[in-house]
Protein backbone atom coordinates (compact mmCIF):
# COMPACT_ATOMS: atom_id res chain seq x y z
CA UNK A 1 0.00 0.00 0.00
CA UNK A 2 1.65 3.48 -1.02
CA UNK A 3 0.31 6.74 -1.19
CA UNK A 4 0.29 7.85 -5.20
CA UNK A 5 -1.01 11.03 -5.04
CA UNK A 6 -3.05 14.03 -3.71
CA UNK A 7 -6.10 15.86 -5.13
CA UNK A 8 -7.53 18.95 -3.92
CA UNK A 9 -10.80 21.07 -4.41
CA UNK A 10 -10.52 24.37 -2.93
CA UNK A 11 -13.50 27.12 -3.73
CA UNK A 12 -16.03 28.93 -1.90
CA UNK A 13 -18.98 28.04 0.37
CA UNK A 14 -21.84 30.44 -0.02
CA UNK A 15 -24.43 30.72 2.49
CA UNK A 16 -27.89 31.41 1.16
CA UNK A 17 -30.30 30.51 3.83
CA UNK A 18 -29.13 31.41 7.81
CA UNK A 19 -26.96 29.08 9.03
CA UNK A 20 -26.65 27.69 12.58
CA UNK A 21 -23.93 25.38 13.50
CA UNK A 22 -24.41 25.41 17.13
CA UNK A 23 -20.80 26.13 19.51
CA UNK A 24 -22.37 24.49 22.79
CA UNK A 25 -24.15 26.32 24.85
CA UNK A 26 -21.65 24.80 28.55
CA UNK A 27 -21.40 28.18 29.58
CA UNK A 28 -24.40 30.19 29.02
CA UNK A 29 -24.18 33.39 31.41
CA UNK A 30 -27.66 35.17 32.54
CA UNK A 31 -29.43 36.89 29.71
CA UNK A 32 -26.95 35.04 26.94
CA UNK A 33 -27.57 33.72 23.91
CA UNK A 34 -28.67 29.82 24.54
CA UNK A 35 -28.12 28.85 21.21
CA UNK A 36 -24.69 30.51 20.33
CA UNK A 37 -23.04 29.53 17.00
CA UNK A 38 -19.43 28.24 17.05
CA UNK A 39 -17.14 31.04 16.75
CA UNK A 40 -13.09 30.95 16.26
CA UNK A 41 -12.95 31.64 20.10
CA UNK A 42 -9.85 34.41 19.57
CA UNK A 43 -11.38 36.42 16.58
CA UNK A 44 -15.01 35.42 17.33
CA UNK A 45 -15.37 34.97 13.39
CA UNK A 46 -18.06 32.53 12.55
CA UNK A 47 -16.50 29.47 11.03
CA UNK A 48 -17.78 26.03 9.56
CA UNK A 49 -15.88 23.11 11.22
CA UNK A 50 -14.48 20.57 8.30
CA UNK A 51 -15.94 18.15 10.98
CA UNK A 52 -19.78 19.31 9.79
CA UNK A 53 -19.25 19.23 6.42
CA UNK A 54 -17.38 15.72 6.47
CA UNK A 55 -20.59 14.70 8.94
CA UNK A 56 -23.03 15.65 6.73
CA UNK A 57 -21.57 14.75 3.52
CA UNK A 58 -20.69 10.98 4.68
CA UNK A 59 -24.59 10.98 6.40
CA UNK A 60 -25.77 11.94 3.02
CA UNK A 61 -23.80 9.35 1.07
CA UNK A 62 -24.81 6.61 3.79
CA UNK A 63 -28.38 7.13 2.94
CA UNK A 64 -27.75 7.28 -0.50
CA UNK A 65 -25.71 4.00 -0.81
CA UNK A 66 -27.95 1.88 1.92
CA UNK A 67 -25.45 2.03 4.61
CA UNK A 68 -27.21 3.15 7.40
CA UNK A 69 -27.83 -0.73 9.09
CA UNK A 70 -31.74 -1.39 9.85
CA UNK A 71 -31.65 -3.09 12.93
CA UNK A 72 -29.75 -0.33 14.92
CA UNK A 73 -30.33 2.53 12.84
CA UNK A 74 -26.43 3.42 12.81
CA UNK A 75 -23.91 3.55 10.32
CA UNK A 76 -21.37 1.68 8.43
CA UNK A 77 -18.39 0.74 10.38
CA UNK A 78 -17.27 -1.98 8.73
CA UNK A 79 -13.15 -1.00 7.96
CA UNK A 80 -13.93 -2.86 4.80
CA UNK A 81 -10.82 -1.75 1.75
CA UNK A 82 -14.19 -2.02 -0.48
CA UNK A 83 -16.65 0.01 1.44
CA UNK A 84 -16.59 3.37 0.24
CA UNK A 85 -18.09 4.87 3.31
CA UNK A 86 -15.44 3.52 5.43
CA UNK A 87 -12.52 4.37 2.64
CA UNK A 88 -12.94 7.43 1.95
CA UNK A 89 -14.22 8.78 5.48
CA UNK A 90 -12.66 6.56 8.02
CA UNK A 91 -14.37 3.97 10.47
CA UNK A 92 -14.29 5.13 14.05
CA UNK A 93 -14.19 2.74 16.89
CA UNK A 94 -18.06 2.05 17.93
CA UNK A 95 -19.44 3.73 21.10
CA UNK A 96 -17.73 1.08 23.37
CA UNK A 97 -14.66 1.71 21.82
CA UNK A 98 -13.90 -1.79 19.93
CA UNK A 99 -12.43 -1.11 16.38
CA UNK A 100 -13.79 -2.36 13.22
CA UNK A 101 -13.50 -6.01 12.74
CA UNK A 102 -11.96 -5.60 9.81
CA UNK A 103 -9.69 -2.79 8.95
CA UNK A 104 -8.23 -3.49 5.46
CA UNK A 105 -8.84 0.21 4.12
CA UNK A 106 -5.80 1.89 4.81
CA UNK A 107 -5.84 5.70 6.08
CA UNK A 108 -9.06 7.97 5.64
CA UNK A 109 -8.89 9.80 2.51
CA UNK A 110 -10.78 12.57 2.86
CA UNK A 111 -9.74 15.60 4.42
CA UNK A 112 -12.02 18.07 4.96
CA UNK A 113 -10.78 21.98 6.77
CA UNK A 114 -12.59 24.08 8.78
CA UNK A 115 -14.26 27.20 6.59
CA UNK A 116 -13.18 30.19 7.78
CA UNK A 117 -14.25 33.40 6.17
CA UNK A 118 -12.90 34.44 2.91
CA UNK A 119 -10.57 37.61 2.95
CA UNK A 120 -13.36 39.92 2.16
CA UNK A 121 -15.68 38.61 4.52
CA UNK A 122 -13.25 38.76 7.35
CA UNK A 123 -12.69 42.66 6.75
CA UNK A 124 -16.47 43.31 6.68
CA UNK A 125 -16.78 41.12 9.99
CA UNK A 126 -13.52 43.16 11.02
CA UNK A 127 -15.49 46.52 10.02
CA UNK A 128 -18.21 46.03 12.07
CA UNK A 129 -20.88 44.27 9.44
CA UNK A 130 -23.63 42.12 10.84
CA UNK A 131 -22.86 38.87 9.88
CA UNK A 132 -24.18 36.92 12.43
CA UNK A 133 -28.83 37.44 13.29
CA UNK A 134 -30.19 36.22 16.30
CA UNK A 135 -33.20 34.68 15.22
CA UNK A 136 -36.70 33.38 17.66
CA UNK A 137 -38.26 30.14 16.15
CA UNK A 138 -41.11 29.78 17.82
CA UNK A 139 -42.07 26.62 19.32
CA UNK A 140 -45.82 26.58 20.14
CA UNK A 141 -47.78 25.44 23.37
CA UNK A 142 -49.96 22.57 21.56
CA UNK A 143 -52.64 23.23 24.48
CA UNK A 144 -52.42 27.00 24.87
CA UNK A 145 -51.69 27.81 21.60
CA UNK A 146 -48.72 30.32 23.15
CA UNK A 147 -45.69 30.98 21.37
CA UNK A 148 -42.72 29.76 22.99
CA UNK A 149 -39.87 32.30 20.89
CA UNK A 150 -36.42 30.58 21.76
CA UNK A 151 -33.71 32.61 19.85
CA UNK A 152 -31.00 31.13 17.54
CA UNK A 153 -28.01 32.44 16.47
CA UNK A 154 -27.30 32.22 12.47
CA UNK A 155 -24.77 33.58 9.72
CA UNK A 156 -26.71 35.63 7.52
CA UNK A 157 -27.16 35.05 3.65
CA UNK A 158 -24.53 35.88 1.27
CA UNK A 159 -21.84 35.51 3.50
CA UNK A 160 -18.93 33.53 2.46
CA UNK A 161 -16.50 30.70 3.45
CA UNK A 162 -13.22 29.54 1.94
CA UNK A 163 -13.67 25.91 1.24
CA UNK A 164 -10.87 23.13 0.85
CA UNK A 165 -10.36 19.74 1.14
CA UNK A 166 -7.26 17.20 0.75
CA UNK A 167 -7.60 13.46 -0.85
CA UNK A 168 -5.53 10.99 -0.74
CA UNK A 169 -4.79 8.47 -3.61
CA UNK A 170 -3.10 5.16 -2.19
CA UNK A 171 -2.42 2.20 -4.13
CA UNK A 172 -3.97 -1.05 -2.89
CA UNK A 173 -2.38 -2.74 -6.04
CA UNK A 174 -4.54 -1.08 -8.19
CA UNK A 175 -2.30 1.86 -9.05
CA UNK A 176 -5.28 4.20 -7.28
CA UNK A 177 -7.72 3.46 -9.58
CA UNK A 178 -10.85 3.10 -6.97
CA UNK A 179 -9.44 5.89 -5.14
CA UNK A 180 -9.62 7.61 -8.08
CA UNK A 181 -13.23 6.44 -8.85
CA UNK A 182 -14.55 7.39 -5.36
CA UNK A 183 -13.33 10.67 -5.93
CA UNK A 184 -15.87 11.12 -8.18
CA UNK A 185 -18.79 8.88 -6.60
CA UNK A 186 -18.02 9.63 -2.97
CA UNK A 187 -16.57 13.17 -3.13
CA UNK A 188 -18.05 14.71 -5.49
CA UNK A 189 -21.30 13.30 -5.37
CA UNK A 190 -20.95 14.09 -1.69
CA UNK A 191 -20.87 17.90 -2.25
CA UNK A 192 -23.96 17.54 -4.90
CA UNK A 193 -26.17 16.36 -2.13
CA UNK A 194 -24.34 18.45 0.28
CA UNK A 195 -25.29 21.46 -2.03
CA UNK A 196 -29.02 20.11 -2.23
CA UNK A 197 -29.47 19.15 1.18
CA UNK A 198 -28.46 21.77 4.26
CA UNK A 199 -25.39 22.24 6.53
CA UNK A 200 -26.00 22.46 10.64
CA UNK A 201 -29.29 22.94 12.77
CA UNK A 202 -32.89 23.82 11.33
CA UNK A 203 -32.91 22.64 8.12
CA UNK A 204 -35.94 21.30 7.52
CA UNK A 205 -37.27 24.83 8.99
CA UNK A 206 -35.33 26.40 6.43
CA UNK A 207 -31.60 27.11 7.54
CA UNK A 208 -28.42 25.66 6.22
CA UNK A 209 -28.89 26.20 2.20
CA UNK A 210 -25.40 26.68 1.03
CA UNK A 211 -23.85 26.67 -2.58
CA UNK A 212 -20.37 26.04 -3.40
CA UNK A 213 -18.87 28.24 -5.63
CA UNK A 214 -15.78 28.68 -7.62
CA UNK A 215 -14.18 25.17 -6.96
CA UNK A 216 -11.41 24.60 -8.56
CA UNK A 217 -8.62 21.08 -8.41
CA UNK A 218 -4.85 20.86 -7.80
CA UNK A 219 -4.20 21.77 -11.01
CA UNK A 220 -6.81 25.39 -11.40
CA UNK A 221 -8.80 23.73 -13.09
CA UNK A 222 -12.96 24.72 -12.83
CA UNK A 223 -14.84 21.72 -11.71
CA UNK A 224 -18.30 21.19 -12.01
CA UNK A 225 -20.51 19.03 -9.34
ZN1 LIG B 1 -18.02 0.27 5.93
Amino acid sequence: MKQIGTKKITGKIVIKTGLHIGGGNEKVEIGGMDNPIIRNPLTREPYIPGSSIKGKMRSLMEWKLGKILETSGKPCNCGKSDCEICRVFGSANNSKGEKPSEDSRGPTRLIVRDATLTEEWSKKFLEGKPLVEEKSENSLNRITAEANPRPIERVVPDVEFDFEIAYRIIDTGDKGATDEKYFDTVVKEGLRLLQNDYLGGGGTRGNGEIAFKDLKDETGTAIEL
